[in-house]
């Protein structure tokens, strides 16, 4: 449904890289709509394709397929009312604050008079006021990121798009940079009509955004979205807050997948070679321990509170541990199977073996225990394996090979050999 205060409008666009047999599909027919008056967060794991839909938006790459509409419109090159705020905003060293600010207005065909005066204005308005002549070497992270947010809102963009713009900032300066752009947006002090933000921080999402969009990945798609009606200024301790989060977790950790789709083929089978998930087997073994300890079951949200680790850390682990058959996972709840409370209750042999026999299983590592098995010396090179394993993985192949050694050295399977660049049996 289009209202006349729909800004943007993604009908079932992807977008594919590469050409041909090595076309990869980072985002698949995504829809979505931005209204004014709304903030929007694009949540989901590293990989989901959220930097390539806000590209898509601003208009610096195009879709492969489907249609972006902007006020109704289809957009056609760069997006003129779209400015996107990177990770780590990108300051000219050379140029003071003010100089850093005022060359946006500049490249905006903003008249010399009056550019000075809009300049401290901007300054001032992000709570920079008296930094003006510092260099960007001279301010912290959170300072360097309110002068990338001076210069994007110099562009008065109508759609502003920030792509995980807290995630390279220490905690503090990520809080209270929050809770300034939070006081800006929620004042109406910046021209902004909406804002779409990119994050993989649930906290942050819920703390921040009207609307959140779930995406998930493989290939990068929308999941599922929900609104956050959440009165302003929102408190992280409520329980509403905590509420929302456990809703939002329990969508964004799915469902165990059934098992033949989970295992996949061995690289040069028909069919497709699963990705292993980017998870150290130590990591799993320390979830297990602390699930255990538990009771055999835990809320997602809370363990990764207590675990200490991000999302984009603990969900490969419990997929790691999903995949070996350790546990299961629904609506956001992790429940160690027999074999899971087995496998936390055993001896560091018996552990060994209990993890050996359930890697096997998996395509991959099968085919490395094989391949290695069938050679005179029990020796082959790392080269072989990352030239099979090319084709399903591209650029991510010698991630997958680390993760395979990763778990074949902790199975005692297999091993490493830094000197030779080879793989070796384990005996
Ligand atoms: P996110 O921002 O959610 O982490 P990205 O949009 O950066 O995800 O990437 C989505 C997928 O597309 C990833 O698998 C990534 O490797 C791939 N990708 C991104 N940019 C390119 C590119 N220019 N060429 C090829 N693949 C790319
Ligand atoms: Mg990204």
């Amino acid at each position: 449904m289009m209202t006349n205060d729909t800004l943007l409008t993604l009908d079932t666009v992807s977008k594919a890289y590469g050409r041909e047999a090595k076309k990869f599909v980072a985002v698949r027919d995504v829809n979505l709509q931005i209204r004014a008056g709304e903030y929007v967060c694009l949540l989901g794991p590293s990989g989901c394709g959220k930097s390539t839909l806000l590209r898509v938006i601003a208009g610096l790459n195009p879709a492969t397929s489907g249609t972006v509409l902007y006020r109704g419109k289809p957009l056609v090159g760069v997006n003129p009312h779209a400015t996107i705020v990177f990770q780590t905003f990108a300051l000219y060293p050379w140029l003071t604050v003010e100089e850093n600010v005022e060359i946006a207005l500049k490249a905006r065909g903003v008249p010399q008079t009056g550019r000075r005066e809009r300049t401290l204005k901007l300054i001032d308005t992000v709570g920079l006021d008296g930094f003006e002549s510092a260099y960007p070497r001279e301010l912290s992270g959170g300072m360097r990121q309110k002068v990338g947010f001076a210069r994007a809102m110099a562009v008065e963009p109508e759609l502003l798009c920030l792509d995980e713009p807290f995630s390279a900032l220490d905690v503090l300066s990520a809080e209270a940079l929050r809770g300034e752009l939070m006081e800006l947006w929620l004042s109406k002090s910046i021209p902004t009509q909406a804002i779409l933000m990119v994050t993989h921080n649930i906290e942050e999402a819920v703390f921040m955004a009207d609307r959140i969009v779930v995406m998930e990945k493989d290939p990068g798609r929308v999941l599922t979205e929900m609104q956050v009606t959440l009165r302003h200024p929102r408190q992280r301790k409520d329980t509403a807050f905590q509420a929302v989060v456990d809703k939002v977790y329990a969508a964004v950790a799915g469902k165990t997948q059934p098992e033949a789709e989970a295992l996949g083929t061995a690289p040069g089978q028909p069919g497709k070679t699963q990705p292993l998930p980017a998870a150290r087997l130590n990591a799993l073994a320390g979830l297990l321990e602390k699930v255990a300890g538990e009771g055999g079951g835990g809320d997602l949200y809370k363990l990764s509170v207590e675990l200490v680790l991000e999302l984009d850390d603990l969900l490969p682990i419990v997929e790691a541990g999903e995949l070996l058959g350790f546990a299961t996972v629904q609506e956001g709840d992790l429940t160690l199977t027999p074999l899971g409370q087995a496998y936390a209750d055993a001896n560091i042999l018996a552990r060994k073996e209990l993890v050996a026999g359930r890697v096997l299983r998996l395509p991959v590592i099968s085919w490395i225990y094989e391949t290695l098995q069938q050679d005179d010396n029990k020796r082959v090179a790392e080269e072989y394996f990352l030239d099979k394993l090319q084709p399903d993985f591209g650029g991510l192949a010698g991630q997958q090979l680390d993760i395979a050694i990763n778990w074949g050295r902790h199975a005692e399977l297999f091993a490493f050999d830094d000197d030779t660049d080879e793989l070796f049996l384990e005996v």
